[in-house]
């Protein structure tokens, strides 16, 4: 007999759900993460009575009925939509690319009009079926908006070439010619009230948590301390590289507290141009809670990875995803262990994907 059924490694949002799951069906659950808290990137932190989205802005958003009345178990959600502004030199946008991003690009006031003009733009572009993120980013909003609201973030953001991308990445923004500024199409979305930490630590409630402790310290331990055990770190590391190693992007979060009550009037604003450091600015207070007299600012800053760097972001291009591949195959000849999340299953999960895919993970544990 093992001391504990399942050893969780990661108090982000996979292993805290899949723990609370799991904990409910009467298993000893032993919760371990290398940070000093819990939460993974979605960790938020109240300083001055705002809640400081430390690893960037997270907005829930879904469209998966199951996973919304869950994650709403843990805490009450406001009604935030979000709605970046981007903005290019001297020129502010709307996004996602809506009505409101044409008329101001063209001067125009009809969807008719915008269509006409992305259709031509898409036709001289001569693109038939996309295949890297520059072509599939033409063939969404034609050559205008390309150059200035996609191509110069994109090349910071992951400091390539926008050819050499995978397409699937600008699929994730919203085309729409209404004049409606929501960033995603999903059914719901909102910002916990009390910040995600709440949340999570509501979910991690009763189950023991060791923070500051890293798996790697002392593999052999953990790998024999329990019966089963989840991981959420990122798969290449699990297996000392011995296939390769994955690429990330990672990010650097300047945070700058001011004496003014609003900094921007928006929480996001994007800076699309190829000359300014950042991708975007976050200011937290517009989240949630507005009427706080102070402001703290975010700007995040693209980073290249490396081994003392978070590993924020998957890159699935083919070189990656046929890497990871590798990795799954060889996961299947470890059946008690499960790798789950956005690292263990390299994949550009959202919040919400994580949640369904230990929900499913959860249901079919014994
Ligand atoms: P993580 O949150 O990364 O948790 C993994 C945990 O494992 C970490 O706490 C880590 O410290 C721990 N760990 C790793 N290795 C070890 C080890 N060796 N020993 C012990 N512990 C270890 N999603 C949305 O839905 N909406 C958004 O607006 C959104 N914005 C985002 C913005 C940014 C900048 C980023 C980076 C992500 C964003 N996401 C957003 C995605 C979201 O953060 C993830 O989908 C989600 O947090 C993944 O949860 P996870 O549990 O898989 O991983
Ligand atoms: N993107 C862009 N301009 C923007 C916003 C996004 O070109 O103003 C592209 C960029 O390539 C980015 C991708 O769209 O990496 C996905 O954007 P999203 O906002 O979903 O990224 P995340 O919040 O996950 O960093």
């Amino acid at each position: 007999m093992k001391k504990y059924d399942y050893l969780i490694v990661g108090a982000g949002l996979y292993g805290a759900c899949f723990a609370r799951e799991m904990t409910d069906k009467n298993k000893k659950c032993l919760v371990i993460d290398k940070r000093n808290h819990i939460a993974g990137n979605a960790y938020t932190k109240r300083i001055n009575n705002i809640d400081i989205h430390v690893y960037g802005a997270h907005i829930f958003h879904t469209s998966d009925k199951e996973v919304w009345d869950y994650i709403k178990k843990f805490g009450e959600f406001n009604s935030f939509v979000n709605s970046p502004m981007a903005i290019y030199k001297d020129e502010i946008y709307n996004l996602p690319f809506n009505m409101n991003t044409f008329s101001k690009m063209w001067n125009i006031k009809t969807p008719q009009e915008a269509k006409e003009i992305i259709k031509k733009q898409i036709t001289e572009s001569a693109i038939t079926t996309p295949k890297n993120l520059e072509e599939q980013a033409i063939s969404m909003v034609g050559k205008d908006i390309y150059e200035k609201l996609i191509n110069g973030y994109t090349k910071k953001q992951w400091n390539k070439d926008p050819k050499d991308l995978p397409a699937s990445i600008i699929k994730r923004l919203p085309v729409r010619y209404t004049y409606d500024n929501n960033y995603f199409n999903d059914l719901y979305q909102g910002i916990p009230i009390n910040g995600y930490t709440s949340i999570i630590e509501k979910m991690l409630d009763g189950i023991e948590v060791q923070l500051d402790t890293d798996f790697f310290d002392n593999k052999d331990k953990y790998l024999n301390i329990a019966e089963k055990v989840v991981y959420t770190g990122p798969i290449d590391k699990f297996f000392d590289y011995s296939e390769g190693e994955l690429e990330y992007r990672s990010l650097k979060f300047e945070n700058i507290e001011l004496e003014t009550d609003n900094f921007q009037g928006n929480a996001v604003i994007n800076y699309t141009d190829s000359l300014t450091p950042y991708t975007r600015i976050i200011e937290h207070k517009f989240f949630n809670n507005m009427n706080q007299p102070t402001t703290i600012i975010s700007k995040e800053y693209p980073a290249n990875y490396n081994e003392t760097k978070e590993p924020y972001y998957p890159i699935n291009d083919d070189k990656n995803n046929s890497i990871y591949e590798k990795y799954y195959k060889l996961s299947k000849s470890y059946p008690n262990i499960i790798f789950g999340g956005r690292l263990a299953e390299y994949k550009y999960y959202d919040m919400h994907h994580v949640i369904r895919k230990a929900l499913d993970r959860a249901k079919i544990e014994k």
